[in-house]
C-alpha cells in the first residue's frame, strides 16, 4: 500500500490521537498540529519517534499553510470541543471553530489537498426526528443559549467545506456521535462517560442531569476512527457528510447504572439539575440517534463495538493509567 503524508489537526486530542495511531499502523507518515489546549502530548508519547508533533494553533494561518503544503491528505479535528467548554468560554470556542477551520480549508484549497472535516451530531441540535439523517433539517434554540453556538460554528465549517467543494476541493465531513474510549479527558469535560467513570471509581455521587431519560448513542473510539479513516481514503466519500455513530440508544440513567455496575461502585446515582453544571437557561438534546445508511453504503462502515465491551475496555485503560 502506498504511504501517504497525512496531517492531523487536533492529533493530540482524544479522537485525534487514536486516528494518528491508526494512520501510523497503516504505514502512513503523520504530522500533528495541535496547540495542546485540550489535547495532550502524553496521548502521542508512544509515537513521538515516528510522528512530528507541531505545537501550534490552527489560528496561525502561516503555520497551517506550511503543514498543509507538506501533506497529501488532511484530517481536520482541531476544535474547541465539549458542551461544557463551549458554555464556559463561548467566544474563544466560536473563534477557534470558525476561523481555524477557515484557515485549514483555505490552505487545502490553495494546495489542492483532500480534507476530512470532523463535525458533530450537535449540528442536528434539538430536533425531535430520530434517527437523524445527514440531510435532515437542523433545529436550534435561541442565540442567547451558548450551547447552540457550537452547533452553529460546526455548521459554518460544513457550509465552508461545501463552498470549497463547489469549487472542486475534495472534502468529506464526518459527524461524530458521543464517542468514548481510552484517553477521554478525565475531567469529563467532553463526555458524560468520563464524568460518570471518574465519579463511580471515586465512590462519589453520579450526577445524572435532569430526569436521566435523555438518550445518546455511545460510539466506541475504534468505530469512530475507522469511519474517519475510510472517509479520507474512499473516493466516493468526496462531497458527502457521514454520520458516524452507534445505533443503540441508551438513556443517561441506564449509562449511570451500567458504569456503576461495571466498576462495582458504591456511588449513589444522584439526579442533578442541569443548571448546577451548565448555569441557568441551558437546553439539552433529548434524543440523539444516527441513521448510518450512507456510511454503510458508501464506506462499508458499520459500528461494531457493543457498549458493554467498549466500557470494559475504557475502564481497563482508566484503571491502568490511574493506578
Ligand atoms: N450529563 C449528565 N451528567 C454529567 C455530564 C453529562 O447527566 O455529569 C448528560 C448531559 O446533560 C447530556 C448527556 O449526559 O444529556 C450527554 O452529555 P455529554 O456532555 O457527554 O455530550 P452531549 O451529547 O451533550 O454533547
Amino acid at each position: 500500500m502506498e504511504t501517504v503524508r497525512v496531517l492531523v489537526t487536533g492529533g493530540a486530542g482524544y479522537i485525534g490521537s487514536h486516528l494518528v495511531d491508526a494512520l501510523c499502523e497503516a504505514g502512513h507518515e503523520v504530522h500533528v498540529l495541535d496547540n495542546l489546549s485540550t489535547g495532550k502530548a502524553a496521548n502521542l508519547a508512544h509515537r513521538l519517534d515516528e510522528v512530528l508533533l507541531v505545537n501550534g494553533s490552527i489560528l496561525d494561518a502561516e503555520l497551517v499553510e506550511r503543514e498543509v503544503e507538506w501533506a497529501q491528505l488532511v484530517f481536520h479535528l482541531a476544535a474547541a470541543v465539549g458542551v461544557r467548554h463551549i458554555v464556559d468560554d463561548p467566544l474563544a470556542s466560536l473563534l477557534t471553530n470558525t476561523r481555524g477551520t477557515e484557515n485549514v480549508l483555505n490552505a487545502c484549497f490553495r494546495f489542492w489537498r483532500k480534507v476530512v472535516v470532523a463535525s458533530t451530531s450537535e449540528v442536528y441540535g434539538k430536533t425531535a426526528k430520530v434517527p437523524m439523517q445527514e440531510d435532515d433539517d437542523r433545529v436550534l434554540g435561541p442565540t442567547t443559549v451558548h450551547r447552540w453556538s457550537y452547533s452553529t460554528a460546526k455548521a459554518i465549517d460544513e457550509h465552508l467545506a461545501f463552498a470549497y467543494a463547489a469549487n472542486r476541493l475534495p472534502v468529506a465531513i464526518v459527524r461524530y456521535f458521543n464517542s468514548y474510549g481510552p484517553r477521554l479527558d478525565e475531567r469529563g469535560y467532553g463526555s458524560v462517560v468520563a464524568n460518570f467513570l471518574r465519579q463511580a471509581l471515586a465512590g462519589e455521587p453520579i450526577t445524572v442531569h435532569g430526569d436521566g431519560r435523555q438518550s445518546r448513542c455511545f460510539t466506541y473510539i475504534d468505530d469512530t476512527v475507522r469511519g474517519t479513516v475510510l472517509a479520507g481514503f474512499t473516493p466516493e466519500a468526496e462531497g458527502q457528510i457521514f454520520n458516524l455513530g452507534a445505533t443503540r440508544e441508551t438513556t443517561i440513567l441506564e449509562l449511570a447504572e451500567m458504569i456503576k455496575a461495571a466498576v462495582g461502585s458504591s456511588s449513589v446515582i444522584n439526579p442533578t439539575a442541569y443548571e448546577t453544571y451548565y448555569g441557568p437557561g441551558f437546553e439539552d438534546t433529548r434524543r440523539r440517534v444516527p441513521d448510518v445508511t450512507r456510511a454503510r453504503e458508501l464506506l462499508d462502515w458499520v459500528p461494531t463495538v457493543e457498549l458493554e465491551d467498549g466500557l470494559a475496555r475504557t475502564i481497563e485503560w482508566w484503571e491502568k493509567t490511574h493506578a
